[in-house]
């Protein structure tokens, strides 16, 4: 529901706020960026202008709707509203509401609230948001079959902003991601296997402005066919938040270093393995300039994930391994994913499952890693980066 006619979205920004001036400049502009990439990408006729530390979209009454959706799908953005833009009048802000009471009448619900707020010091206008409440609240009573204000849990808020020149009136409150703008953060390479975790992990850092490079293992024989096409399609999931960022997936032929783990490495190997994928993970960080590796890992939600064997894996690689997902239980890892749409309802399992051998090691030490290790495993990782192709 919204106001009849309204072509403008207001973007409010989540943690953007809490930085200083010229940070927070910086970012608003960055933001203001990535929302025109994602308004661009749909094809949505609409343009982008950052004023009074907000953005507005500006679109046409048709498209408000979707710009809306595209301003909502930008991280740093708390919430959006499609809004109405009216003089900053009396007259013409309760017409407004009137109006768009009037017009949406079955959408009200049983009870609504007006709420109004206005910018600028006391004498910036001939009249308190109070006065806007009052005289907002009788039109909009008015225009109600059965008419019922509850202040605290309305089924519609009609709200008002009211600036120095104009004013916005909306009804809606879309919430966005939060968090802060895309590409304001260092990027982070981000192992992607196709499962459910992997991707939402990659959400998550994306959420708090880091970009990410997508990097895939090939395992070869150990890997399943739709191993590839689920992480290039959950990728391309992501990829719909960031337009402007290249997501596509670094595939790493991993097929001849897993064929020597399982034929060379006993209850140790899925940490080998692990440790294997990290220091591919640091040549390709190397090469893109990116700060750190995300993964979907959770404390114990495999053998290889033990709260121990998390630890001794890590040592492998000098950068930090980030694990936004490290205390999630699976139900609200799916429940995410499922939001963020990157779900997908398979129940083919993981290639590095295959890998495992029957008695894993669950309380590993570096000791008993180093000793497993084959020899030629980090020159194997160092070639499988370089070998990398875009998909
Ligand atoms: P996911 O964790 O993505 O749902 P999964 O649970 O089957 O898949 P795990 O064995 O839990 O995979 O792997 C832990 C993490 O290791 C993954 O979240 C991902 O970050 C990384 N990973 C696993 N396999 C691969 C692969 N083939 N390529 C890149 N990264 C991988
Ligand atoms: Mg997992």
């Amino acid at each position: 529901m919204r106001p009849p006619g309204a072509d403008t979205v207001l973007v409010r920004h989540a943690d953007v706020g809490v930085k200083s001036g010229k940070v927070q400049a910086q970012m608003e502009r960055r933001l203001r960026d990535n929302i025109e990439a994602l308004v661009d990408d749909r094809c949505i006729d609409a343009t982008v202008e950052r004023r009074w530390s907000r953005i507005f979209v500006h679109a046409d009454p048709e498209s408000v709707d979707a710009a809306t959706n595209a301003a909502t799908d930008a991280f740093g953005v708390q919430s959006a509203s499609p809004a109405l833009v009216v003089p900053a009048e009396e007259d013409a802000i309760v017409e407004a509401l009137a109006r768009t009471a009037r017009e949406n009448r079955e959408a009200v619900g049983d009870t609504f609230a007006v709420s109004a707020r206005r910018a600028g010091t006391a004498d910036a206008h001939p009249f308190t948001s109070k006065d806007l409440e009052e005289a907002g609240g009788a039109a909009v009573w008015g225009e109600l079959p059965d008419p019922e204000v509850d202040l605290d849990d309305p089924d519609t808020t009609f709200s008002v902003e009211c600036r120095a020149d104009e004013a916005f009136v909306f009804t809606e409150n879309r919430p966005g991601p939060g968090g802060l703008p895309l590409g304001s953060q260092a990027k982070v390479v981000a192992l992607m296997s196709g499962g459910i975790d992997s991707p939402v992990a990659g959400w998550e850092v994306m959420k708090r402005g880091s970009p990410i490079v997508p990097v895939y293992l090939d395992l070869g024989d150990f890997g399943g066919p739709d191993h590839e096409a689920r992480a290039v399609e959950t990728v391309r999931r992501l990829a719909d938040y960031a337009p402007n960022y290249d997501m596509r997936v670094r595939k790493v032929p991993a097929g001849d270093a897993m064929d020597l783990l399982a034929e060379a490495v006993g209850p140790a190997r899925m940490l080998v393995y692990r440790r294997f994928m990290y220091r591919v993970a640091e040549h390709v960080a190397e090469a893109e300039n990116a700060a750190g590796i995300v993964t979907g890992e959770a404390i114990g939600q495999k053998s290889s994930q033990t709260a121990r064997n998390l630890g001794v894996t890590s040592m492998a690689t000098d950068l930090p391994v980030y694990r936004p997902l490290l205390t999630m239980d699976k139900p609200d890892i799916t429940e995410l994913a499922r939001e963020i749409g990157t779900y997908q309802d398979s129940t083919i399992p993981a290639g590095c499952n295959r890998i495992a051998p029957d008695f894993p090691e669950t309380n590993a030490t570096p000791e008993i890693v180093d000793r497993a290790e084959p020899e030629s495993l980090y020159e194997r990782a160092r070639e499988a980066a370089e070998n990398l192709t875009l998909v």
